[in-house]
């Protein structure tokens, strides 16, 4: 019987590709409605120029998140350490040198995903039937139609199902999705204060031909309260064969341009690391405050503010509409590892009731 259930997930990142495969591996087909030309949402993997895997979003996590380690596993993919070898950075003044310190190789390691956090977004994609993925589709509202409901997108195109699961950001749901009937007072009240995890954040990446700095017998890993980069980590892929650094900017320099941005890390990294930073073969950025993640939504900046808040936990039109994503959970919400875990409790959810 639940073969014959249909369900539309908003959303094509972490927790709604999770989710379509979850369905899928009980033989329920879901359609994947998402709003940009590209999978992934907060997941985002540039190559360099010498193919050099480049976070601009999700990078590192750790043996706490048992789901995502355990989803990797099944799918095949494989992480490694994050390397921290070396001479660490701490700015604290300017005008006086980094403060220089060790992270002992027994603390508990971060990894990443070899090849890049992309290949877990990748990978659920191909166990997803590919005609159930429609890109460039924003919803727009989500109508009740007694045993089914009606989603209408952007672009003019009507879906129906039995269940639709909203797997993006819940101040998105707030300012673009309409729902028919209204959703409760409470709700409505509570979806522009849930806060978005990373939105506002500035991540720039750097790829290099070689890794100068551990030649100098320095992690790659700094920390500044002074200049423009605040964290920096070495970015050199598994096979270490392949070389950067990615890490954040100083939210305050959102106002300047990308070239100022750009020139700004440059001088940093050259007092810091010398000369041969001046020379990358890439740089690249990402203001983390677009259409598929703000969308002109105040940034919340009290950390992780009402995720995983009761009124995200309850189903909505008669059972029809759950709330899904990383803030919908408590448990590690903003990670990967809540949007794995909130994936998972709509997947049994939406068994459950039927
Ligand atoms: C810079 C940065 C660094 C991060 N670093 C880490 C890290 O190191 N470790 C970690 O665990 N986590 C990290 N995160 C968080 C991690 O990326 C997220 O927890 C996770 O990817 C969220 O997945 P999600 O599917 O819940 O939401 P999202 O990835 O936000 O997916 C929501 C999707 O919905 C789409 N959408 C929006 N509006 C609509 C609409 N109206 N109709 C249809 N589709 C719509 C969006 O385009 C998007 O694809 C980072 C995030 C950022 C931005």
């Amino acid at each position: 019987m639940k073969q014959h259930l249909r369900v539309i997930i908003v959303g094509g990142g972490l927790s709604g590709l999770t989710l379509a495969y979850l369905l899928s591996k009980e033989g329920i087909s879901a359609t994947i409605l998402e709003a940009s030309s590209r999978l992934g949402g907060r997941i985002q993997t540039l190559k360099g120029k010498n193919d050099t895997p480049l976070e601009l979003g999700a990078t590192w996590f750790s043996d706490i998140h048992q789901k995502l380690i355990s989803i990797l596993e099944e799918l095949g993919l494989k992480k490694y350490p994050q390397y921290a070898r070396g001479k660490s950075l701490f700015q604290t003044k300017s005008f006086e040198p980094p403060q220089e310190f060790y992270i002992p190789e027994t603390a508990y390691p971060s990894y990443r995903i070899v090849g890049g956090t992309a290949r877990l977004i990748d990978a659920l994609r191909d166990r997803i039937n590919p005609q159930q993925i429609h890109l460039d589709t924003r919803v727009v509202s989500v109508n009740d139609k007694g045993d089914e409901v009606m989603v209408e997108t952007q672009n003019g195109m009507e879906f129906r199902a039995h269940n639709v699961v909203l797997c993006l950001p819940p101040q998105l749901v707030g300012s673009r999705i309409r729902f028919s009937p209204e959703l409760p007072d409470d709700v409505s009240k509570l979806l522009p204060t849930v806060q978005t995890w990373m939105a506002g954040s500035i991540k720039f990446v750097l790829e290099y031909a070689r890794p100068f700095w551990r030649e100098k017998g320095y992690s790659g890993m700094l920390y500044s309260h002074s200049g423009i980069i605040t964290e920096m980590y070495d970015h050199t892929n598994f096979e270490e064969n392949k070389f950067g650094f990615t890490g954040f900017l100083n939210g305050g320099s959102s106002s300047y341009g990308k070239e100022t941005r750009k020139q700004l890390v440059l001088k940093q990294l050259n007092e810091l690391l010398g000369k041969e930073s001046s020379h990358p073969l890439i740089y690249s950025e990402k203001v983390w405050v677009d259409e598929f993640i703000l969308d002109g939504n105040q940034v919340v900046s009290r950390p992780h503010q009402n995720n995983g808040h009761p009124t995200l936990q309850r189903n909505y039109l008669n059972g029809k509409l759950y709330f899904s994503g990383t803030e919908s959970v408590p448990e590690y919400s903003g990670y990967m590892e809540g949007a794995i875990i909130s994936a998972k409790k709509a997947c049994h959810e939406i068994l459950e009731d039927k």
